[in-house]
């Protein structure tokens, strides 16, 4: 396979250092296992992308595409053995359409590029995962990304139009289209998106764009619990008012951000909810008098609109820096569950009741203007009985969502650390159309394999 390989793609395409390798091995989700990978691939062109995948074919070696590795779920692990196809090379931004409100970009641009490249032009490309500064538009349509804005705006499937896409069958094919409307077929682009790297490797991207928007007014509230701030997102939602932004911090984040960045944040809050609107002029007004007087109802020990963009940004970030603040605490196994907004309460106390029960560190950041909440169970470094302990609490976290009607992932993907959460999900007829799905995109099992759920044994 490597001789192949080194024959299908320019030599500095190849990388073979063991050290290397081993860097390319895992994403950022800790808990999730993974092997080596026998050689990491970095084409600069899709017909290198599609020379790579046929040489796998040829060899029926596993390829794991990698955008920036920044997946929370283990998606973007080596198999032993496999080829990672790192996208790293692939940044171009081919065009950006004024008039049409279009974009082409291959998968390794990094998200924040693409933004700053459109906003230049007074348009905007919405979906902003907080990752948004290091992770790729190709990871983001592989995981149908959310972020920050999309509780108004919606997830990165809205933003897709169209995708160039290696097949399992080594075919280099267009799917979608460039038009603003279009139901020519099925919406096979529709189901690249959120695939994870299991059905093609997206080589190319065309994403809608809206206008630039106006600029936001933040709401700030702190409370003394994660309920009291969910009861405020829940009354939120119920007021029929729609968010630019909604997100939850609490202090565990908080102090882990201030350790870090001694930003001075933990001093004042427990939990702390950032509310923003985009909405122009008096409408904006009404918005943000309509997020204060939830906050004030549901209990906040202290509400403000911000007239200081410096310290609302502030926030912003701080609620950007949880996560890698808190990994440097221990590992973390990251929940990413989403329930209806009036459920968001309930599964906050019954977060709290799991943190309690098996006496473990849950900390907690959320979109929760969604539903999308993320419990971040930290342990200590080595110790194994905190980790059998944080993962029986993530098990009942997935329980509990599923009670209240929700999901198992509300963005991250399922990657390997919500497969028997999404077994329960779909049931058993549903999780056979997923093996037939994939059994016609990638009949020989070569494309990120053992990710989502469990294929069988392929042909
Ligand atoms: C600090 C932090 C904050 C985060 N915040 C958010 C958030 O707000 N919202 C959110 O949704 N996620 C968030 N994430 C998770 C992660 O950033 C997203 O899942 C992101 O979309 C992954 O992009 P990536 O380029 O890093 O992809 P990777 O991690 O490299 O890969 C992710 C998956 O996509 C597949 N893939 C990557 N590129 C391609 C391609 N070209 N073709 C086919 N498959 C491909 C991989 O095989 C893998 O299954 C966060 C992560 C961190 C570390």
């Amino acid at each position: 396979m490597l001789d192949d390989l080194a024959a299908a793609v320019p030599a500095d395409r190849l990388v073979r250092d063991p050290d290397v390798l081993r860097s390319f091995a895992h994403d950022e989700a800790e808990w999730a296992p993974h092997g080596l990978p026998a050689a990491v691939v970095r084409p600069h062109d899709a017909d290198e992308v599609q020379a790579v995948v046929r040489v796998c074919l040829r060899n029926r070696t596993p390829v794991v595409t990698r955008g920036a590795g920044t997946g929370l779920s283990g998606g973007a692990n080596a198999v032993d053995g496999c080829v990672v196809l790192v996208t790293d090379k692939l940044v171009a931004i081919k065009e950006i359409d004024e008039r049409e409100r279009f974009a082409v970009v291959e998968p390794g641009v990094v998200n924040d590029d693409l933004r700053a490249a459109c906003a230049e032009r007074g348009l905007w490309y919405p979906p902003d995962p907080a990752s948004s500064p290091w992770s790729t538009i190709g990871g983001n349509v592989a995981t149908n990304a959310g972020g920050v804005c999309c509780v108004k705006y919606g997830v990165t499937r809205d933003y897709v139009l169209g995708l160039q896409v290696v097949t399992g069958t080594g075919e280099l094919v267009r799917l979608g289209r460039r038009t603003a409307k279009g139901v020519a077929g099925y919406d096979l682009a529709g189901l690249m998106v959120g695939s994870e790297g299991t059905l093609g490797v997206i080589t190319k991207v065309t994403v809608r764009l809206r206008p630039a928007r106006a600029a936001e007014r933040t709401v700030a509230g702190y409370f003394d619990t994660t309920v009291a701030a969910g009861e405020a997102a829940a009354a939120v939602a119920a007021a029929g008012v729609l968010p630019s932004a909604l997100e939850l911090v609490d202090r565990h984040c908080l102090a882990a951000v201030d350790a870090w960045k001694n930003m001075g944040l933990s001093a004042d809050a427990d939990v702390v909810l950032l509310g923003r609107t985009d909405a122009p002029g008096a409408l904006g007004e009404h918005e943000a008098a309509v997020l204060l007087r939830c906050f004030e109802n549901a209990g906040a020990t202290w509400a403000a609109q911000s007239s200081d963009q410096a310290e609302a940004d502030a926030l912003f970030a701080a609620r950007r820096l949880a996560y890698p603040a808190l990994e440097r605490l221990g590992p973390v196994l990251t929940e990413d569950v989403c329930v209806p907004t009036q459920q968001v309460p309930e599964m906050l106390a019954r977060i709290d009741a799991a943190a309690r029960r098996h006496d473990v560190v849950i900390a907690n950041v959320a979109h929760i203007g969604d539903g999308n909440l993320h419990p971040l169970l930290v342990t200590p470094p080595g110790d194994d009985t905190a980790r059998k302990a944080a993962q029986a609490a993530f098990e009942d976290i997935i329980s509990d969502a599923l009670d209240l009607g929700g999901t198992v992932t509300g963005e991250h993907g399922v990657g390997l650390l919500k497969q028997a959460g999404l077994t329960r999900e779909l049931g058993p007829e549903v999780l056979e159309m997923h093996r037939a799905i994939k059994k016609a995109l990638d009949p020989h099992g070569i494309l990120n394999p053992g990710k989502v759920f469990h294929e069988g044994n392929p042909a």
